[in-house]
């Protein structure tokens, strides 16, 4: 079935406000062609287009609730990319991710092994805030999730790091409980290795796990080692 391929394609060609000139009068049921490869058009975006892309979507209701699309901030040439769930309150407002006090606690995270903030790229499932910071649904990640892809293309980044359940179960497609999740080393889009790790949302309430944690981010650190050692 293309058909929702086709519309999401043409709801992003819009979101960019490129004119797209459709055939009149075809019976849906004569096709002409193969339909074109299902390569999402914001595979192709480079940093600018993909940043109005974001803050001009409309494709879930999510637009309709936001103060303001929340695109990621960071060094696009980062090493590290940390992966959060979704904008909350504070973060909505100001148009930056991991600003609240869940925010300041990553930073003190990063600085724990030597990373300022402004030394990693940081982002999020979601780039619009889900109300009453509820879970994200399934169609609002399935709309997002693209744009996460390609930003994790154009930084290229050497080790992720993922924070909280959401993003974790999300990018692994699983529904492995985070405490199962953490502790080891993953692969997602294209290989790329990725550590887990518990929201600094959850360490604030459960500030027990923040040994767990710190262990996480040695292996993160010991793992950006092994593969840089690898690769020389
Ligand atoms: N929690 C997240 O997962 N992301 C943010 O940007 C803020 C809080």
């Amino acid at each position: 079935m293309t058909q929702p391929m086709d519309s999401r394609r043409l709801a992003y060609l819009k979101a960019l406000e490129i004119d797209v000139w459709e055939r009149r009068g075809r019976a849906p049921s004569a096709p002409v062609a193969a339909p074109a490869p299902a390569v999402p058009v914001e595979a192709q975006l480079g940093w600018a287009e993909l940043e109005r892309a974001v803050k001009t979507c409309t494709l879930c209701p999510l637009h309709q609730t936001r103060t303001q699309g929340v695109f990621g901030v960071g060094n696009r040439n980062a090493q590290w990319m940390v992966i959060g769930e979704a904008p909350g309150a504070d973060e909505d407002r100001q148009g930056e991710p991991f600003v609240g006090r869940a925010g300041q606690l990553l930073n003190s995270m990063l600085k724990a092994i030597g990373l300022k903030r402004e030394q990693v790229f940081i982002a999020n499932i979601l780039k619009s805030r889900p109300p009453n910071n509820r879970d994200p649904r399934p169609e609002e990640v399935r709309a997002c999730l693209p744009y996460l892809f390609r930003q994790i293309e154009l930084v290229n980044p050497q080790l992720i790091l993922c924070v909280g359940r959401i993003a974790a179960q999300t990018l692994l497609e699983t529904d492995t409980p985070i405490g199962k999740l953490r502790g080891q080393l993953h692969r997602i889009a294209g290989n790329r290795p990725m550590i887990v790790t518990y929201h600094p949302a959850y360490l604030l309430r459960s500030p027990g796990e923040k040994r767990k944690s710190w262990a996480d981010l040695l292996l993160a650190l010991r793992t950006l080692e092994s593969l840089s050692g690898a690769s020389m």
